[in-house]
């Protein structure tokens, strides 16, 4: 593995681990099995990492909980420099970082970058969050009493994160629980496991001290019987889960036994609507963001893209000269590349099912529409036109390269055809008809909604869905709340 990366100018080789980190300790599997990473590019084997079970599992929550007690009497300062610290050592080794997101994700590079700018900029926002974590002092009905409320740490989180932004979705949630003084179980995605651990080796670096944060790495086998310790566990009080609906809907359940908090960051199937009054080249432009940002995998990207007639013609025209000639797909790795592979199998023949079954359906295929000659896991940037609301690509969250279009007549039948669906995590929308950006901006079902503008990610917004996309906020000042309960006291006796 190192080899490889080497050739692509990897500096610090200690940064790759082949283990998990638990209380502290780079550490096998208790069974002493591993399993494979691979490279989405080429499917070959890049490293292997240890694959664990329940009882390790428990190990780190052990050791978490153990740590908790002395970690939660922390200064908020105190956490706040060991943050900072993280912060600064991600943002010194941003290249190498940005190298193995790259190769065990397949991002083409420069968005690589982007990720560990974004990951990093989650702790920095955390680092100084920490020190404004304010109580309050209510008003008392009694001059014999004073009621105060306490923010209070929750305790150990568990926390278990997607392979689309394999080091942001941890700092994002880390960063958070950190700066509130609870120690934090981490079950990175299975195909990403090696940036979590190099963010983590950093985290060593920065002083956190053992058991404040452990990386427990298992396969997609062993997956369910670890997320179920990591939901149930007495010693556990909250879990984070960023991935698809179906297996939030698993954890939500399996945390009920336990009455666990919970935050989750789950599925999206988000509208981008054109309107006629829009400007666009702007929206041409922010489609091209919203949609192909890692190749469409994304719980964000843009998925049902709705144009006003009027305007329909001149954007679709300018939309499809941006894909033909913007996009070239091929090995993250290759600096002209911006669209790399698929994660693995499973998702590209999703992709394909979900293109063939709207094709099949009566939808025209502008652009692309079949896999790509440059792997086993590229697929062809794709334009769909003619699209029905019934077909699998406006039904399906697509996450691919893949673009639906269907033409709308007015305001009234966008609005309601973006609403149409289960889920509520972002929506954008193109116009410059100011009383028509407020009454839409209103209107529209969804956690997040950009206007005007394809990019809404970062670490002072707050990201999160309505519906069947989550609960919860990360992210913002509002990243907080999940990790704190609030205690009340009241103080009696004043005389
Ligand atoms: P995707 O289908 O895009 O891989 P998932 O929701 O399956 O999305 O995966 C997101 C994260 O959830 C990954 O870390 C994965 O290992 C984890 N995961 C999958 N199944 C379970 C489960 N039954 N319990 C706990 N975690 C799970």
């Amino acid at each position: 593995m190192m080899e490889v990366l080497k050739g692509h100018g990897l500096r610090y080789a200690s940064l790759l681990h082949q283990e998990a980190y638990i209380g502290g300790k780079w550490v096998s599997a208790a069974s002493g099995k591993l399993f494979p990473v691979t490279n989405p590019a080429n499917s070959k084997v890049i490293a292997s990492v240890p694959d664990m079970e329940v009882t390790d599992t428990e190990a780190a929550i052990n050791s978490a909980y153990e740590a908790f007690q002395t970690w939660q009497t922390t200064t908020a300062r105190e956490r706040s420099l060991l943050l900072r610290n993280w912060y600064n050592l991600m943002e010194q080794h941003k290249e190498d970082l940005a190298l193995i997101v790259t190769a065990e994700a397949g991002k083409p590079l420069s968005e690589s970058r982007g990720e560990i700018g974004y990951g990093s900029s989650f702790l920095e926002w955390f680092s100084e969050e920490a020190k404004r974590i304010y109580g309050e002092v209510a008003q008392s009905p009694a001059s014999s009493k004073e009621l105060f409320f306490l923010r209070q740490p929750i305790g150990v989180a568990s926390m278990i994160t997607p392979w689309n932004f394999p080091n942001a979705m941890i700092t994002r949630k880390a960063g958070a629980a950190l700066a509130a003084g609870c120690t934090c179980v981490i079950k990175p995605a299975e195909d990403t496991p090696l940036s979590a651990l190099a963010a983590v080796d950093l985290a060593e670096k920065a002083g956190f001290p053992p058991g404040v944060i452990n990386v427990v790495t298992t396969s997609r086998a062993n997956t369910p019987a670890v997320g179920k310790l990591m939901c149930t566990s007495p010693k556990v009080a909250g879990i984070s889960f960023t991935g698809s609906t179906a297996i939030g809907r698993v954890l939500y359940e399996q945390c009920a036994s336990g009455i666990k908090r919970i935050g989750l960051e789950l599925g999206g199937n988000a509208p981008f609507i054109v309107f006629s009054s829009a400007d666009v080249k702007s929206a041409v432009e922010g489609l091209m963001v919203a949609k192909f940002r890692n190749s469409g995998q994304a719980c964000i990207s843009a998925n049902r893209i709705l144009v006003q007639e009027e305007i329909y013609d001149k954007f679709s025209e300018a939309l499809e000269e941006a894909v033909r000639k913007r996009l070239t797909v091929g090995d993250g790795f290759n600096k002209e590349v911006n669209i790399g592979p698929l994660i693995n199998i499973n998702q590209l023949k999703r992709v394909e099912r979900i293109v063939n079954e709207s094709v099949a359906a009566g939808a025209g295929v502008v652009l692309g529409g079949k896999c790509h000659d440059m792997g086993d896991l590229f697929f062809q940037p794709t334009i769909l036109c003619n699209v029905t609301e019934d077909m699998a690509c406006f039904q399906e969250e697509i996450f691919g390269p893949v673009i639906a279009l269907k033409k709308f007549k007015c305001e009234e039948e966008a609005v309601n055809i973006a609403n149409a669906s289960k889920f509520g995590l972002a929506c954008y929308f193109y116009s410059q008809d100011v009383s028509q950006v407020w009454r839409v901006a209103r209107r529209l079902e969804s956690g997040m909604i950009g206007i005007n503008e394809g990019l809404i990610s970062t670490a002072e917004g707050a990201f999160g869905g309505v519906k069947q996309s989550g609960i919860g906020r990360e992210g913002s000042r509002h990243g907080i709340d999940d990790y704190t309960y609030l205690k009340y006291i009241c103080l009696g006796g004043i005389n």
